[in-house]
């Protein structure tokens, strides 16, 4: 694996083989600015959600960088030292087993995070982060990071019922895959793909989408077949178009649906200790 970035603080580090460098290194370091305005210019599901006391302490530590695909953020076994929430693009987790085999597992986007809920806890990741379409993130160091969140009551319960979805995610995710078709989790993944990045058009490898529905490469070239017969998708390689959004609603499998009403009562439902 061609490790490209673990510190984003110095531009080799960054991307040493790239003749790109200012692009990418150049990080734009946020202003301070009212919660209203420091809302506004951000894309990203998590840091939008914050308090904005929260967001106004935050916003002058987040650098603004770009993700190259391949460039790795993080590998199993790595301390955290900066935290990512992508505004554009996916990024990929990946578990490497012991026979070489790389198996992709889930997917960030603007709707999620790297590195933020373990930045609070082991500070370790166990998983490889790696780019898998190009996009930009905001970055910030673990450190300040931390800073804010053990200030936070409301950070601390935004972040806890973050890793509540991601715990709800990986149970269906293991459900679905002992029980459910090819094809609905193919076009189930291809949804939440949609949702990470905001684009119908995925440029997603056969082998990130094997790992992600947990089946071989000829089942997904068969499961994509399928979709793409039925006007959901189209499928060339290397490459998924989705043109029908709501008539792949309608062929996933339950497990999208089921996601969502979790996803949204998790993060909207009021603890009842607050009644007290
Ligand atoms: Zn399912």
């Amino acid at each position: 694996m061609n490790r490209t970035l673990n510190s984003p603080t110095t531009d080799t580090e960054m991307h040493p083989d790239s003749g790109d460098v200012d692009e990418i290194a150049v990080p734009v370091r946020g202003k301070a600015t009212r919660p209203a305005a420091a809302v506004a210019e951000l894309s990203n599901e998590i840091l939008r959600s914050l308090p904005p006391e929260v967001l106004v302490r935050l916003r002058p530590q987040l650098r603004s960088i770009k993700l190259v695909v391949g460039q790795v953020l993080y590998e199993p076994g790595d301390d955290v030292d900066h935290v990512y929430f992508p505004e554009s693009g996916l990024i990929s987790l990946v578990t490497p087993m012991r026979n070489g085999q790389d198996v992709e597992n889930t997917s960030r986007g603007r709707d999620g995070g790297i590195g933020y809920v373990e930045a609070c806890g082991s500070e370790m990741m166990v998983s490889r982060a790696v780019v898998h379409i190009e996009g930009r993130a905001w970055c910030l160091a673990a450190c300040d990071y931390r800073e804010v969140y053990e200030s936070s009551g409301a950070m601390r319960n935004l972040i806890q019922r973050r890793t509540e979805i991601l715990l709800a995610d990986a149970r269906q995710g293991s459900a679905c895959r002992a029980v459910h078709p090819a094809s609905g989790r193919l076009g189930r993944t291809l949804l939440e793909c949609y949702h990470h990045t905001g684009e119908l058009r995925l440029p997603l490898t056969q082998e990130f989408l094997a790992g992600m529905i947990g089946v071989g490469r000829t089942t997904v070239t068969h499961a994509a077949g399928r979709l793409q017969h039925l006007k959901l998708i189209r499928y060339t390689r290397g490459v998924v178009v989705i043109t029908d959004v709501e008539g792949l609603k309608r062929h996933v499998c339950e497990c999208y649906e089921v996601l969502r009403d979790v996803r949204r009562s998790i993060l909207e439902r009021r603890p009842r200790s607050a009644s007290h």
